[in-house]
């Protein structure tokens, strides 16, 4: 998935690599979804050929209706047996209608046919064109008509819209659609997206979803979410972050969701501080081309540099974070972020000229990142695919650190995708620096955070602490960070 095309890459507690939708939901519902919970239809083709060469349809004649549909229902009752839920939400990404859900659609037509109780939501657009002044159903009435072609009949329309559906369209979409006025849901651009599950708890949605399963409501108390929006809205202070990246132009559109659970960690951690962030993106390229617009950093409350690969925008990456460094504006590096903070520190304090990781050039007189061993035969096998460090690792914490007294613990758990690490040969010259690494594997071989304490703050984690954060409990990190920012 390329971050510019599919937005960012999701990585699972155990390991997954998936699209960032499994993120959202993770963040709303607060729960931790694993990678069986990500169904592609490449996984479903390779499983049923794989189970044909075992022999496992004895001699039955394998065709794409029924065995595919068959794997695909095999596994979302597998997913929903593993984590014991009352209840399968199952989204179907994409629109009704192309080739690339067809199958999907039909292994849910098949579920409720084989009589499990199903409920189906249809998520319609409704275009409001400014020149007209008017809200269009017709996109919807059709993709419902494309949807009925597959067999399925919508229980519930969701209007996904700039503008809240009027009684009018509501009445419409009823009457042309074939669904009860009731059923008709809401769903406007919103401010703040997590006001959105109020939004459907006012008009009963998830009530009514349970009705139709013949469920009873479990727990309707939103308090925390409530307060946690609260916190949102009423935010007095502005705190100003620059994202240095790379991964934001599509033609002549920016793209923010390369780095969406930034984004959402630093909304949830500046909400718990009383703050509303104002983020500003900053391509690291552009300090390449023009190092004079490095003095824009100034004006930025605190600066983040998040994960990456590839050497593309790494000098600008690292002159962003000398210039944080020397004019002691708050930084945080989250992962590659740690890595070239690392290179930065020891080029320019410990004199190791022509620093760098064995990822950018391979034969730097000072290889600071170099490649983790166990990553080394992979690479060399050009293995790549979904082989990197991945997924929830331990961290120990040292005590008395910014990390430790953040965290308030001497371990964690935190998610990871890398595949360079920084080397163990230069831990001794970093700290005799100044450098101090202040969290590590539990064997102390791999380093995991490094930070600056002297600085207001200076920290770097080679985990992803974005992943973990929630609209109700911000990671820590986010938030000690912030709180430096507000203090600027
Ligand atoms: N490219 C670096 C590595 O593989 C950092 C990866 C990242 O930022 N997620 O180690």
């Amino acid at each position: 998935m390329r971050p510019t095309e599919h937005g960012e890459v999701w990585v699972t507690e155990d390991g997954g690599e998936i699209d960032q939708d499994l993120g959202h939901y993770e963040r709303f519902l607060g729960v931790t979804i694993g990678r069986d919970h990500n169904i592609t239809t490449g996984q479903v083709y390779r499983e049923v050929i794989e189970k044909e060469r075992r022999g496992e349809f004895l001699g039955k004649t394998v065709e794409v209706i029924p065995h595919i549909p068959d794997e695909i229902k095999r596994r979302i009752k597998n997913a929903a047996e593993k984590t014991k839920a009352d209840f399968v939400l199952v989204e179907i990404g994409g629109v009704v209608g192309d080739y690339q859900n067809i199958l999907f659609l039909e292994a849910a037509r098949q579920i409720r046919f084989d009589g499990e109780k199903t409920v189906f939501v249809h998520v319609g657009f409704l275009p409001v064109l400014h020149h007209l002044g008017e809200m269009k159903s017709k996109p919807l009435q059709h993709s419902v008509r494309a949807l009925m072609q597959a067999g399925i009949i919508p229980d519930f329309i969701v209007c996904r819209s700039e503008y809240p559906a009027d009684d009018v369209r509501k009445d419409k979409i009823s009457m042309f659609c074939n669904v009860k006025e009731d059923g008709i849901i809401s769903n406007p651009d919103m401010e703040n997206v997590y006001e959105l599950p109020l939004l459907f708890d006012e008009q009963k949605f998830g009530e009514k979803v349970l009705e139709k399963l013949g469920l009873e409501p479990k727990n309707t108390d939103m308090k925390e979410w409530k307060d946690a929006v609260a916190r949102m809205k009423n935010a007095s202070k502005n705190v100003k972050i620059g994202i240095v990246g790379k991964y934001f132009d599509i033609g002549s559109f920016k793209l923010a969701d390369s780095y969406i659970s930034v984004i959402e960690a630093v909304k949830h951690a500046s909400a718990w501080c009383g703050a509303r962030p104002e983020i500003i993106w900053i391509d690291s390229k552009e300090f390449e081309k023009n190092p004079a617009k490095l003095s824009e950093l100034r004006n930025m409350d605190g600066i983040i540099v998040p994960g990456g690969f590839g050497s593309s925008g790494v000098e600008g990456k690292i002159a962003a974070v000398k210039y944080a460094r020397e004019n002691n504006i708050p930084f945080f590096g989250l992962c590659y972020g740690l890595q070239l903070a690392v290179i930065e520190f020891a080029r320019n304090v410990c004199g190791l000229k022509g620093a760098n990781s064995t990822e950018i050039d391979e034969r730097t007189p000072y290889p600071v990142i170099d490649i983790l061993p166990g990553q080394r035969k992979i690479i060399e096998g050009k293995n790549y695919g979904a082989t990197m460090r991945l997924g929830g690792q331990a961290v120990s914490i040292k005590p008395d650190t910014v990390a430790g007294n953040l965290y308030g613990k001497d371990s964690v758990t935190e998610r990871f995708r890398h595949r360079y690490e920084i080397s163990p040969q230069y831990v001794e010259t970093l700290e005799k620096n100044g450098f101090i690494l202040s969290g590590s594997t539990p064997d102390n071989r791999i380093k995991q955070i490094g930070e600056l304490p002297k600085l207001k703050f200076f920290l770097g984690t080679q985990f992803h602490p974005e992943f973990t954060s929630r609209v109700t409990d911000p990671n820590p990190l986010f938030v000690g960070f912030i709180k430096a920012c507000l203090e600027k």
